[in-house]
């Protein structure tokens, strides 16, 4: 039982420090021998609370984190293992997290993923059977089992969140689904990357206004000439840097040890204003060939840290006209519009949604006046083959033409704003936006708007942007595919069945 990251954070004069290792694609070998060697390192230090080992990163196979994790954790350096949603269905997560439970490994940060890269021969499979909020509350049931096995060192899981978006629809997206982790049981947050001190106060002050009092930790990364070109073209999803950074970087670079030396400042600075800000703690990237560099970031911290607030205008590059819930020093009003204010949907998709809406009101919810009538022809229907049969084929051409439905069999539409998240997001999202989007569009298909942000805008021309953060959508029971969702929903064989799971009610003030 080694519980340094959570003794750390509950420990209010502590600043936190983690340090993000990533290891290669070889069992054996050099990479391996760096990824124990920095951990091995950072452990002698004594500054770094836990590594946080990343999970096939980009998609792309590598080692296991939990094979790499378990022999760092033996040296008795805490660590955080990242867990996505992208390649296991929910019965190999639930399998993978007591394999972790057995190895001691508790701390977690649940994520949804970047999408599905390339492994043998091609492409593969993309998942996404749960997304972190479902597994956020996986953790926490079995966290119930793991209590009355006799086992009280129970998992500790976290998330991620992204303030780096710059439209009022994504970002508002990403706080709603921050809300919805945090009644899952989250009990700290990670933010994703970005060099925007506004956007990281922006997530400070609005976690206050919802009332979440998680604790959260900047990220901050080492960049690199290439390391900071890749992330301005947007080739690592959610992280953000700016093309002045790229071109500062690559001057300075010129000179590779002017150039380390600039970026460890650069990167120390960011510390200090984050510190300053009032985050907990820190989550070090970037740091691939020895501990040194973030030895020396830490060095530099604790000698400019008092000067933190000269260095916010070194963190200021943001979109021209891109959004900021608080655009002013202490504009605390600004939440009271937060969220609120009426996007427009365009013609056509508002009157596909208003008409939806009306549809699901009227004949869809369990307190709808033709409910009754519905349950009862449905119960007719449902006792013979044909009678499925004729329903299923009655819903599938308008669903099919409106929604472009899968037939999943357990239909989310309404928790979306009447948009499918089985054809309208590769990831499958039923509880939020994940952190990938850019400039509102999908970080799969770059030609598509994102389905949560469209259903942001849905939500807000209705004033029901409010939905987006409450309870837990319960994942997709893959039981009912390819059967009728209308059946399921009247005869109570769907997610709304698990009450349990949905704990509508719950929700944050957003
Ligand atoms: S959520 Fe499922 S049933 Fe509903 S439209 Fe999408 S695929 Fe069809």
């Amino acid at each position: 039982m080694l519980r340094v990251f959570q003794n750390d954070l509950a420990d209010p004069d502590r600043f936190v420090v983690t340090l993000e290792l990533v290891p290669g694609r070889e069992s054996s070998g050099r990479s391996v021998e760096q990824v124990r060697r920095i951990a091995a390192e950072a452990f002698d230090d004594g500054r770094i609370s836990a590594v946080s080992i990343t999970d096939n990163p980009g998609g792309n196979p590598a080692l296991s984190p939990d094979a790499i994790g378990h022999d760092i954790f033996k040296l008795g350096m805490d660590v955080i293992v990242h867990f996505t949603c992208r390649d296991m269905n929910r019965v190999g997560m639930e399998s993978r997290a007591l394999q972790l439970a057995m190895m001691g490994m508790k701390n977690i940060l649940a994520l949804t993923g970047d999408y599905t890269g390339r492994g043998f021969c091609g492409q593969g499979a993309p998942v996404f059977d749960l997304d972190s909020v479902n597994l956020i509350s996986m953790l926490g049931m079995l966290n119930d089992r793991l209590e009355s096995s006799g086992d009280p060192d129970v998992f500790y899981p976290g998330c991620a969140v992204s303030p780096f978006k710059y439209s009022e629809g994504e970002s508002f997206a990403q706080y709603a689904k921050l809300c919805r982790k945090t009644l899952a049981g989250a009990r700290f947050v990670i933010t994703q990357l970005g060099y925007d001190a506004k956007k990281f106060r922006e997530l400070i002050l609005i976690m206050k206004h919802m009332g979440l009092s998680l604790p959260v930790i900047g990220s901050v990364y080492i960049l690199t000439p290439a390391t900071a070109r890749l992330m301005h073209s947007g080739q690592v999803p959610g992280a953000i840097v700016s093309r002045r950074i790229v071109d500062d970087l690559t001057g300075r670079w010129k000179d590779p040890t002017s150039g380390r030396e600039a970026s460890v400042e650069h990167a120390a600075r960011l510390a200090a204003v984050l510190k300053g800000i009032g985050y907990c703690g820190i989550h070090i990237g970037g740091v691939h060939r020895s501990f040194d560099m973030a030895a020396r970031l830490l060095d530099r911290l604790a000698e400019i840290e008092g000067s933190w607030r000269n260095f916010i205008p070194e963190f200021g590059d943001s979109p021209e006209d891109g959004f900021y819930a608080f655009p002013g020093e202490e504009d605390r009003d600004s939440t009271n519009h937060f969220g609120k204010v009426k996007a427009n949907t365009g013609l056509l998709d508002g009157a596909g949604y208003s008409i939806l809406r009306k549809l699901h009101r009227t004949g869809f919810r369990a307190d709808a006046p033709l409910a009754p009538f519905f349950r009862n022809l449905c119960r007719n229907f449902d006792k013979k083959k044909a009678g499925r049969r004729l329903v299923y084929l009655a819903e599938d051409f308008p669903k099919k033409l409106l929604l472009g439905c899968r037939r999943c069999g357990d239909c989310a539409i309404e928790h979306l704003a009447f948009l499918c998240p089985e054809s309208g997001c590769p990831k499958h999202m039923r509880n939020g936006a994940c952190g990938g989007s850019r400039d509102g569009y999908c970080e799969v298909h770059d030609d598509r708007l994102c389905v949560w942000y469209r259903a942001w805008r849905r939500f807000s021309s209705s004033n029901e942007t409010g939905r987006m953060a409450e309870g837990m959508i319960p994942p997709r029971m893959w039981e009912l595919d390819q059967t009728s969702s209308w059946l399921n929903f009247h005869l109570g064989r769907d997610h709304h069945s698990l009450k349990s799971c949905m704990k509508q009610g719950d929700s944050c003030k957003l």
